[in-house]
């Protein structure tokens, strides 16, 4: 099979470069037509020579995921599906905002960790995507937009990149970090290292790895105060307690002294959700807990999630007030909380929601185009 250019980062397409006898800068105007203009037919790499052209043709190719379907919430919110073989599927939703437009990217097909209020995790683990599966998400939706929208050359649709989709992204830590380079590269997407932010559960070998490769912004899963709750949610948590991972927070600080660590805090009915858990929050972050009076006050914001719901889980979100209280409770004693919009809500654009659907079942495409919600792919119009 043709080596999938989508798989390098600007140090591997010069690597691959040389190895066709080329010159380094080669690589450089290849990753921009690849990147910066979306270009997928090196015949139309006008300031390549053409012996290069038609040697890349022979061995090489910019393959982009099979795109499945498209969802649009009538806020702004897009979802794309992807066909990564097997039966499975992986999503990537762009969420528009006032002063930003982030790209919610997945890391795996399924997810090995399997924590309880999750339904990625209830599907199990499929396997890892590539470098080239990552960066395609981000390929795809960019230039996707960047025409739908006429963009004017140099402008942006994407800004901000999460890795919040499918999957434990530390858990694929090979195809992670060159995927990121190449988010980060000015010669493709020129994301600036705060706004590339990698989402875990907490793999913490993986995270000191992290902020030696690559130290993009770290959102930590956090969902509980206390080892015994959050082992009963996050089963990670078994394998790395909170002590740990929270010292691997201070070490991932360490070395950005401004920087700060997202928690997330998924707010589940009558589970996590009680003042006194807010409060035994507030200790733990500000290191008056006995897993973190080593380790001292943690530089971190809070981001209460509202649960998404799905049947096989058996948990409810949050009542509004109890979010609120939480809330109170963590702002009061200084912590920066912020509670995340509910978005794309018509169109399940929450975590792993739709993709599990699919993965289930044997006619994914003939129910997808039942659904109300989804726009058949040959008659998407412009972004609303
Ligand atoms: N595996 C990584 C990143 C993907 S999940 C992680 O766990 O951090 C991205 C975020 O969505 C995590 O904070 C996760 O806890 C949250 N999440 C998962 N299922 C959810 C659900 N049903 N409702 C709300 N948030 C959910
Ligand atoms: Fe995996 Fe993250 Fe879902 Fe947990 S919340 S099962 S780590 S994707």
């Amino acid at each position: 099979m043709a080596v999938n250019l989508l798989d390098f980062d600007l140090e591997g397409l010069t690597a691959f470069c040389e190895g066709l006898g080329e010159k380094r800068f080669r690589a450089v105007q290849l990753y921009r037509w690849i990147h910066q203009k979306g270009e997928s037919d090196f015949g139309r790499m006008s300031d390549l020579a053409k012996s290069l052209r038609d040697k890349l043709a022979g061995v090489a190719e910019v393959r982009a995921l099979p795109l499945m379907s498209e969802h649009r919430s009538a806020d702004g919110t897009v979802k794309w599906l992807f066909d990564v073989g097997g039966g499975n599927a992986v999503e990537a939703v762009f969420i528009p905002e006032d002063d930003r437009g982030t790209l919610c990217v997945s890391s795996q097909a399924g997810c090995a960790v399997g924590c309880r209020f999750c339904s990625t995790g209830h599907q199990g683990f499929s396997r890892n995507l590539g470098s080239g599966e990552i960066v395609a998400q981000l390929w795809f939706a960019e230039h996707r937009l960047r025409q739908r929208l006429a963009l004017p050359a140099g402008v942006r649709a994407i800004d901000n990149v999460v890795m919040m989709g499918m999957g434990e992204p530390l858990q694929n830590y090979a195809a992670l970090v060159p995927a990121l380079r190449t988010m980060l590269s000015d010669h493709a997407y020129g994301l600036s290292r705060r706004r590339v932010t990698v989402s875990t559960s907490g793999v913490v070998p993986m995270i000191d790895r992290l902020r030696e490769d690559c130290p993009v912004a770290l959102a930590v899963s956090l969902h509980a105060p206390n080892d015994a709750l959050r082992d009963s949610l996050v089963p990670l948590n078994r394998k790395y307690p909170l002590q740990e991972l929270l010292a691997a927070c201070q070490r991932y600080l360490a070395a950005a002294p401004r920087d700060f660590i997202t928690f997330e805090y998924c707010m589940l009915d009558g589970v996590n959700d009680t003042p006194e858990l807010a409060h035994e929050l507030v200790r733990l972050v500000q290191g008056q807990a006995a897993a973190s009076r080593a380790l001292g006050r943690i530089s971190c914001k809070l981001n209460l999630i509202p649960f998404n719901p799905f049947t096989a889980s058996g948990l409810k979100r949050s009542p509004r007030e109890r979010v609120l209280a939480f809330a109170q409770v963590l702002q009061d004693a200084g912590i920066v909380t912020t509670i995340r919009k509910t978005r794309g809500d018509d169109i399940d654009a929450a975590c792993g929601q739709l993709a599990g659907e699919v993965q289930d079942r044997t006619n994914a495409r003939e129910r997808l185009a039942a659904r109300r919600d989804v726009i058949p792919i040959a008659t998407v119009g412009g972004v609303s």
